[in-house]
């Protein structure tokens, strides 16, 4: 038996799919990343799984919805890391490292997304 690891393109077109899936329901995000490790050079911290939680930020037309929907659109949102001011954007893919410019260009979490969120 041949195992196969799906193309990009395949992975791709899966994300597609499940995202649409989880903007329907505008389910709340929670993640599992196989790469784990902090996409910032020399950082040892790591984000298996994360559970958002953006419930708990409550009025959902102010800081709920918008999360929400930047997730499931694809393009993700940003939260400063806990262990140093370095921004991180989360995607349904995957983790991104960037600096404050590029992160000011996207939804972002409250600051203290990291207590709130489950992330083992
Ligand atoms: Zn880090």
């Amino acid at each position: 038996m041949r195992t196969q690891t799906p193309s990009s393109t395949e992975l791709e077109r899966l994300d597609r799919i499940y995202r649409e899936g989880g903007l329907k329901n505008m389910a709340t995000p929670h993640v599992h990343y196989g790469d784990a490790r902090c996409p910032h050079e020399g950082c040892s911290r790591r984000f298996e799984w994360i559970d958002f939680k953006l419930e708990l930020y409550g009025e959902p037309a102010g800081a709920y919805q918008p999360l929400v929907k930047a997730w499931w659109n694809g393009a993700g949102f940003v939260g400063r890391r806990p262990d140093c001011d370095g921004w991180i954007l989360f995607t349904t893919l995957g983790m991104k490292p960037l600096d404050d410019e590029a992160a000011a260009l996207h939804a972002v979490l409250p600051e203290n997304w990291h207590q709130v969120a489950q992330i083992a």
